[in-house]
Order: structure tokens, then C-alpha cells, then sequence
């Protein structure tokens, strides 16, 4: 599957919007060959499948950047225990075919199959339901190489655990991970179109489905499409707000349905609903740029109309905008941490000259509603500010330093959101 692209040297991300030029950069075969790399370097940074918009991956031009990509892939399924222990740059994709092998599912999924399950809990990747947590909340136990080479494992029982799973790579190489799984589901997905903003109920329409995400281009007020993926095992939800889609749609008006998972009620595994984009459809490289805010749930309708008032500047520069729901976490550093909370994404043309004046428009009238940027996709919130978006960020500093007392896994992202450079 495309993802990364390599050249002379550097490595680019999914989206061609970041190039990593490090001093050196690795694919080893064995966890041995990784926890010597590690062992013998002073900077290192991971690249799991690519796919986030920022350098939160980037270790720098003096420092080592480690591709998961050709480690042994592990997936071992306990059907009596109902997990699964994967090893970290394994995609969801594969993880989720495997596990649905045995007759077991994950709980959710993020909209692409195709990212790798250490690099998405690292950034605090979601899905959407009133119900459904951040994807790391399914992690009960973390695998990890230390600076000094050394692999240690720390499962939920430990009290640092809130800290090392959404930890943006900072805390070591996760070579591992172990997940709840629950038995297999079916989800039914159907896509209804042109829901106003006006006279919105919020709450009713993100808890008509099990997941449930709304997209608009804000070309107009109100939403061109929701999407709605109800579990066959649960009660149906009437859905009286908009209209049946007549026929499988993009999310982005014009790109083909055929690249999305199947749609107009027919049941399907969970594995192949949960994912608005089929795990067979390659993506090449992505022509867009995303940026995603997680408010409190409660500020959805709020928030909403302030977007509505800079409509117009956000829709010069949107592929699409979509609208979800995730529930709270416990990850120091996850942005639903503590909180029920909306998330408002935005998939942006890529061109990061026009983007970047209308992202710091969008923080600007977002910033009421104490909003919490994604930590793989772009932003411009200054760290400061961020500091003071999470209670626990002090506690997340202070595992940094006690667990990587040398900075080999701090970058100059993690240095200047942790204010490592100031000590
Ligand atoms: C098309 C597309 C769709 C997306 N959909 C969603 C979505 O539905 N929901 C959502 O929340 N996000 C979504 N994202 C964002 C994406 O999930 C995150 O950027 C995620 O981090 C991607 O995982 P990755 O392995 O590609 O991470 P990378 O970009 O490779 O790395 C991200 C971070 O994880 C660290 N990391 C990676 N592997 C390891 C490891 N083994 N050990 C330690 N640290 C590691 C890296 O150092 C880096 O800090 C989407 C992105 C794209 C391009």
C-alpha cells in the first residue's frame, strides 16, 4: 500500500507535504536490529505508515528517523481472552481482517484502514460514536524500546499507563500492542443528504447510529451528508432529518463512491463499514491537507454557528468538512481526554500558502470552545497555549523526562510542546 515515499535520502509523508531529511533512516528487519539502532543513537524519531500532516514524525537533520515498515508482523488473536497482541506497525487493515478471522472485532475504526496502529493511538486517532472512545482506548498493554535499547511492557495496572499510549512518540519505539477485542458485529451504513444547521439536534442526529459523521463544504449552510452506520445487533434509530442518499457517495462531491465502503443498508462485517474508504482501494498520495479540532461535545451547536459565520473563508480552501463524536478518554495527552467531545475536520486542498491564513482564522473562532488540535494533522495553536488545554500535561512532561531522561525521542515538536528547551 502506498504511503511514504523514498528518494535520495528523504522519506515523505503520505500527503507529499512533508519531507524528512534525517542524518540517516532505517528500515530494520528485526526488533534486535531496531533495539540497536535505537541503542546507538542519540536522536530518534519513528515513522510508522506516514499519514500524519506535521513533523511530529520528523527527527530532525542530526537525528535517525526508524520505519516500522519491515519489522516481522505480528498478530496473535486470544479468542478465550478476547485480544489480540499486535506488533506496532501493523495496519489496521490487516489487524482488523485477522481479527475478524476469529470471530472478534474491534470496537472502531478510524475513516482509512490504511494507517498503522502504534502510529495512530500515538496521535490520539478516532473514529466517531457518542459511545466510542479514541482508538487507544482499546489498548491494554504497550511494548516498548527504551533509549537504551532495552524493551519493557506496561499494561493498564501501572498508574503512568494514561501516559505511553497517546505519548507522540516520545517515550520510546512501541514495538507492541495489545488490544481488547469484542465479538464480531455487522454495521449497516446509510448516507442521508442536505440536513440543515438550523434547528439542528445535535445530540439526536450523532446518537442515530452507532458511528455517525456529517460532512459539508460550507459552501452553504447545513450539511450535504451524513453518514450513519448502525450495529444490526442494536435497535434501529429512526432518522427523520434528511433525506435517503438515492445512490453511494463520496464524502467529497465529484471523487468516485466506488473507493468507499458499501453503503444503502446493505449489512456488511464491522471491519468493512466502520472505514468510510475500502481497505483494497489504494490511495496513492494524498492531494489535500488536514487539520481536525476535538471541542467538548456539549459546545457542538455553539461551534457549529460560529463555523458558519466564517463560512465563506473556510470553504475557499475545503475539500471537505466532516463532523463527529468521540467519547471521552483517559490518555494524559489524548485530545478527548476527560471530556465528551465533537470533532471538527477539515480536508483541505493542498496548498499550504492559501490553508494556513484559514487555519488561524478557524483557531481564532474556535478558540472559545477550548479546542484541542489533533496532534498528526496541521495546526498553528501556539505550545503555550496547548500547555494549558490538559490537565495532565505536566504529568505527561514529567514521564517524559523520567522515561527518556537523555531527549533521544524528543524532536523539535515534542521540545517546544513539552518547553523542553527552556529547562
Ligand atoms: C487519509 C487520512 C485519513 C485519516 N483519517 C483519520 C481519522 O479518521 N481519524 C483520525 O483521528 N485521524 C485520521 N487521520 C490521521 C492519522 O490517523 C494520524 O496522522 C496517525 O498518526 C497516522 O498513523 P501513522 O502510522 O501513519 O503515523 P505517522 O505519521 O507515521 O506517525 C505519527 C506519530 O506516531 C509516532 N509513531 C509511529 N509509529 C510508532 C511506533 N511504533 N512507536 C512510537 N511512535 C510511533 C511517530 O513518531 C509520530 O510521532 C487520517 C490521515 C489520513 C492521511
Amino acid at each position: 500500500m502506498a504511503g511514504t515515499a523514498e528518494t535520495a535520502g528523504t522519506v515523505t509523508n503520505w500527503a507529499r507535504t512533508i519531507t524528512y531529511a534525517p542524518r540517516e533512516f532505517h528500515r530494520p528487519r528485526t526488533l534486535d536490529a531496531l533495539a540497536a539502532l535505537v541503542a546507538d543513537s542519540a536522536r530518534v524519531r519513528v515513522l510508522g505508515s506516514g499519514h500524519s500532516f506535521n513533523r511530529i514524525a520528523d527527527p530532525g537533520p542530526d537525528g535517525v528517523l526508524l520505519s516500522t515498515a519491515g519489522l516481522p508482523r505480528t498478530i496473535d488473536v486470544d479468542t478465550a481472552a478476547r485480544t489480540v497482541r499486535v506488533s506496532g506497525g501493523v495496519r489496521y487493515a490487516e489487524l482488523a481482517r485477522t481479527v475478524h478471522a476469529h470471530g472478534l472485532a474491534l470496537s472502531n475504526m478510524a475513516s482509512l484502514p490504511h494507517i498503522s496502529v502504534a502510529g495512530s493511538v500515538a496521535t490520539g486517532t478516532h473514529g466517531s460514536g457518542v459511545g466510542n472512545g479514541p482508538l487507544a482506548s482499546a489498548v491494554r498493554e504497550v511494548e516498548m524500546i527504551a533509549a537504551d535499547g532495552a524493551t519493557g511492557t506496561m499494561g493498564r495496572d501501572d498508574q503512568r499507563f494514561d501516559g505511553v499510549v497517546t505519548s507522540l512518540g516520545a517515550l520510546g519505539v512501541v514495538t507492541a500492542l495489545t488490544l481488547d477485542l469484542e465479538p464480531a458485529y455487522e454495521v449497516e451504513q446509510r448516507v442521508y443528504t442536505e440536513l440543515p444547521l438550523q434547528g439542528l439536534d445535535f445530540d439526536a442526529v450523532a446518537a442515530a447510529g452507532y458511528s455517525v459523521s456529517l460532512f459539508t463544504d460550507w459552501r452553504k449552510p447545513g450539511f450535504r451528508q451524513v453518514w450513519v452506520k448502525r450495529r444490526t445487533d442494536r435497535p434501529a434509530v429512526d432518522f427523520p432529518w434528511a433525506a435517503p442518499a438515492a445512490g453511494p457517495l463520496h464524502p467529497v462531491p465529484g471523487m468516485p463512491a466506488q473507493n468507499c465502503t458499501g453503503q444503502l443498508g446493505v449489512p456488511g462485517p464491522w471491519h468493512e463499514r466502520l472505514p468510510h474508504f475500502r481497505a483494497e482501494f489504494t490511495p496513492s498520495s494524498g492531494e489535500e491537507i488536514q487539520s481536525e479540532y476535538l471541542l467538548p461535545r456539549s459546545a457542538a451547536l455553539d461551534a457549529l454557528n460560529a463555523l458558519d459565520g466564517i463560512r465563506e473563508t473556510v470553504a475557499g480552501v475545503l475539500q471537505t468538512c466532516e463532523v463527529r463524536t468521540v467519547a471521552a478518554d483517559t490518555q494524559w495527552l489524548s485530545p478527548a481526554h476527560g471530556r465528551d467531545s465533537v470533532a471538527l475536520h477539515f480536508t483541505w486542498v493542498r496548498d499550504e500558502t492559501a490553508v494556513l491564513p484559514v487555519v488561524r482564522r478557524l483557531e481564532e473562532v474556535l478558540d472559545a470552545f477550548d479546542p484541542r488540535p489533533h496532534w498528526g494533522k496541521v495546526f498553528e495553536t501556539p505550545s503555550a497555549v496547548l500547555r494549558g488545554r490538559y490537565a495532565r500535561f505536566a504529568d505527561f512532561r514529567a514521564l517524559v523526562r523520567h522515561l527518556d531522561p537523555s531527549g533521544t525521542f524528543a524532536n523539535d515538536f515534542v521540545r517546544d510542546l513539552l518547553g523542553l528547551a527552556d529547562d
